[in-house]
């Protein structure tokens, strides 16, 4: 599903929710109990909102296809501020109308639910935006946004001791808490489906000082070469966390392949990995494939190890024999972070049409270009920039200012696609 066509479902979803609040409510003349009347409304909107977090967060693949899992992470993110904003003024207006009203605040055990709820996801949120200046590890702070899941249903009994019984409002709540629950059950037979299903490590290819390939067999899935899948290595009985890495492989080869570049805890575990070894692997996902256009000038940029997206396309095109005319540029600091040197060599000579311009930042006896990418290196090599799609992965800031020097050459948007190896 499309991201536009998401966005006018959940218009048409809050229409409905208005119409049932308003369905609920005996609005009287406009008076002090409106205060009463627009908090709760904002509670109903700010749990549906945080309802719709769950749903961007499901993966469940009909949405993933038409979004790409980084901007259902992205939406996510942003229903979750919304949805929290809508409850933390829920709670002003309410706490407000009460104190005006009746001089005190009533506490009953719905509200120590509703607080509960609220604190919660405050603080969840809190951590969501600042572990990484904070200093807390990616899965300490996942672990803790977990608690989530055990939030919403407080939420949700909140509401249902407010809501009227039989009212076209509580129909909804129980709607709601039917979705949450098939979400819940989604994502559970998800993990029960991978663990039923193993692959295996059948080779660990060092690639260079800190790079590894690692080639797994397994039931076959279909992708789309540049796509990236979710792994948890299980070695000598421990069970890694979930990591997400593009495939390096092509659909066209027998064994489905990842190239990690150590990195952190888990990727400098990666070369401790042995043949025999299992993995739970979920795939395929993202939209970052030149299998989605229509297109036969592709210009790939890569950042160091954002070469891995771009290798499995290159396989496919090649394996394929396609008659794409490719370009690549592959940014580098030195040549102890080059990979796949040999194989991009041998491509070079085997497709249809394909250049590779590799480019160092930090070696000043490079042979080929210096420095870092930019739009001259790029009419340098392709004048004509007309009827061309941009492939750019890499890390976060790679990918920010490529997309500066694109668009400083007038590039259209639509004509720039994007795999941040951030999530
Ligand atoms: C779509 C995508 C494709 C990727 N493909 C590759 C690839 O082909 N090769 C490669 O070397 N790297 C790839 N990465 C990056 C790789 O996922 C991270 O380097 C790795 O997860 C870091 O884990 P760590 O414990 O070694 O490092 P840490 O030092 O723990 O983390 C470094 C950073 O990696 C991210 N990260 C850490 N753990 C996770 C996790 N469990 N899930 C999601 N993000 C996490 C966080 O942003 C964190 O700040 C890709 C990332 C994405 C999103």
């Amino acid at each position: 599903m499309k991201i536009r066509i998401f966005r006018i479902l959940l218009t048409v979803f809050l229409v409905f929710v208005l119409y049932a609040w308003v369905n609920t409510n005996d609005l009287g003349p406009l008076d002090l109990y409106y205060l009463r009347h627009a908090g709760h409304f904002l509670g109903v909107l700010g749990v549906c909102f945080l309802f719709m977090q769950f749903v961007l967060t499901s993966r469940v693949k009909q949405l993933e296809e038409g979004f790409g899992l980084d901007r259902m992470l992205n939406e996510h993110r942003l229903y979750g501020r919304i949805g929290l904003l809508l409850i933390v003024l829920h709670f002003l207006f309410l706490i407000f109308y009460q104190w005006i009203e009746f001089g005190s605040i009533s506490i009953n055990i719905n509200f120590l639910y509703g607080i509960v709820a609220l604190v919660g996801f405050s603080i969840t949120a809190a951590i969501a935006s600042t572990y990484k200046r904070l200093g807390i590890a990616y899965e300490v702070w996942k672990n803790i946004h977990l608690i989530n899941y055990i939030l919403f249903p407080v939420a949700l009994v909140h509401v249902f001791l407010n809501a009227r019984p039989g009212s076209l409002l509580f129909y909804l709540w129980l709607v709601l808490a039917a979705g949450y629950a098939a979400l819940i059950f989604y994502r559970l037979y998800k993990i029960f489906y991978m663990r039923r299903h193993p692959f295996v490590v059948v080779e660990v290819r060092q690639e260079a000082d800190d790079i590894w390939s690692i080639y797994f067999k397994g039931k076959n899935f279909s992708y789309k070469p540049g796509q990236f899948l979710m792994i948890q290595l299980m070695r000598n009985g421990n069970l890694s966390s979930s990591h997400p890495f593009s495939i390096s492989s092509s659909p066209t080869r027998k064994h489905i392949s990842i190239t990690p570049k150590e990195l952190g805890d888990f990727t400098s575990t990666i070369k401790d990995t042995k043949v025999g070894d299992q993995a739970f692997i979920d795939a395929p996902y993202g939209l970052f494939s030149f299998l989605n256009y229509d297109i036969d000038e592709l210009v790939f940029i890569a950042g160091g190890i954002g070469i891995t997206p771009f290798m499995s396309m290159l396989r496919y095109i090649n394996d394929r024999q396609l008659k794409k005319k490719v370009t690549l540029f592959w940014a580098n600091k030195n040549k102890n972070n080059l990979c796949f040197q040999d194989e991009l060599e041998k491509m070079q000579k085997e497709m249809y049409a394909f250049t590779a311009v590799l480019v160092m930042s930090g070696q000043d006896d490079w042979p080929g270009e210096q420095g870092r990418f930019n739009g001259k290196l790029l009419q340098k090599y392709l004048p004509d920039l007309e009827g061309k799609d941009f492939f750019v992965c890499g890390p976060p800031p790679m990918s920010k200012a490529v997309r500066a020097e694109l668009e400083k050459l007038n590039i259209p948007l639509n004509k720039i696609h994007y795999e941040v190896f951030e999530l």
